[in-house]
């Protein structure tokens, strides 16, 4: 029997200027196609070849027969009263993630997910809990701020890569990203206007910092000691603090621009004064910032938040410590909260998807 392989074509939305540069080359296309379709790509946000207007139809036929388009489809969608909303997207291959459209007053801020799933098993995150099934390419990552902006209709200015996946786990098509999404032939959203957040993968902590970009890097930190953080984040045992805070003092210095911790409350665990005053003494002289989370219990942790009240008392510790620290504020509570939270609702749908070819 004839063996049948079908090939996945290339996802030409993941090409940087210049790799897609390349690309066009070897068809032997000159630099200004390249130019011209990387802003059909990017600043048009086209998801189909056809509406390349400016390129010879023999063209169109040949980038058809080689690549496809990033372009998710809204499987869900979530409106909170706050004017959140939570977009369940299905890639090309079935899988799906979730993206959040947030309205704030500076501007409209899309919150992607960078991984289909996460690796890292943080005890209290829904996004972990199946672990992870595979990375996003750029290409995909953009696609989901081009969804919500053609969703919604409106601008997005911010972006923050602090949804489903570890974005320095998928470390290479994450730095892609960001330099498709700051270009200006693209969406334009300068660096300063980006935030990625990790759970402290060291060595990619130092490869970040030596690309001294200009975005804002956060840190879940969640706990002062290695027993309290290893109990709620196994990477702790692979980058116990001892590395990890010398790797936030190096980037620092390297960058030039200040770390933020995330701190997520969990309700007798890391919410004591005690704790309070562990956290200023590790992150002393560092001037960084602490965004103190109530964490957002997820189906299956033994996880519950702290009050409100208590937030607050933790919070003026810290900043009676010198410590400047902050409350986030919840958007979409009325929604399917907590991040991967509807991904996993949904997977109670997977097998009727699978069996459809
Ligand atoms: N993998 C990255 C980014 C994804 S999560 C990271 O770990 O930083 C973004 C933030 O939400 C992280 O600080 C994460 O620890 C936190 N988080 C995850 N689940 C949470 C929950 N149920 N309640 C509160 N914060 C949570």
């Amino acid at each position: 029997m004839k063996e049948v392989i079908i090939l996945e074509k290339a996802c030409i939305s993941s090409y940087t200027p210049s790799a897609l540069a390349e690309q066009l080359k070897a068809m032997g296309q000159p630099a200004f196609r390249a130019r011209q379709i990387f802003k059909w790509l990017h600043q048009k946000m086209a998801t189909d070849f056809d509406a390349m207007t400016d390129q010879p139809k023999a063209l169109i036929a040949q980038l058809k027969e080689r690549y496809q388009i990033a372009a998710p489809t809204i499987r869900r969608r979530q409106q909170s009263q706050d004017g959140t909303v939570k977009y369940l997207l299905q890639m090309g291959d079935g899988n799906c993630i979730e993206t959040v459209l947030m309205r704030y007053s500076y501007g409209n801020t899309v919150c992607v997910s960078t991984q289909v799933g996460c690796a890292m098993g943080c005890r209290f995150c829904a996004s972990t809990q199946a672990g992870r099934l595979r990375d996003l390419t750029a290409g995909e990552i953009a696609a989901e701020v081009y969804t919500a902006q053609r969703d919604s209709g409106e601008r997005v200015s911010h972006v923050v890569l602090m949804g489903i996946g570890e974005p320095l786990h998928n470390f290479d098509s994450v730095m892609d990203f960001l330099e498709i999404i700051s270009c200006p032939e693209g969406l334009n959203i300068g660096m300063r206007n980006l935030s990625l957040s990790t759970c402290g993968l060291v060595p990619q902590i130092e490869a970040l910092a030596k690309k001294h970009l200009q975005l804002t890097l956060s840190v879940s930190l969640h706990a002062p000691n290695n027993a309290m953080r290893s109990g709620m984040m196994p990477v702790n045992d692979a980058y116990p603090l001892e590395q990890l805070i010398p790797a936030c003092r190096r980037y620092q210095e390297e960058t030039g621009r200040r770390i933020s911790f995330e701190y997520s409350l969990v309700r007798g665990v890391n919410d004591a004064p005690e704790t309070a005053r562990e956290l200023a003494r590790l992150i002393r002289g560092m001037g960084a910032h602490v965004n103190l989370i109530p964490i957002n219990p997820v189906d299956g942790s033994p996880y519950s938040a702290t009050d409100d009240a208590n937030v607050r008392r933790f919070q003026k510790q810290l900043e009676d410590l010198g410590v400047n620290a902050t409350v986030r504020r919840r958007l979409g509570s009325d929604i399917s909260a907590a991040c991967g939270q509807l991904r996993r609702e949904d997977a109670d749908n997977k097998l009727e998807r699978n069996q459809t070819p």
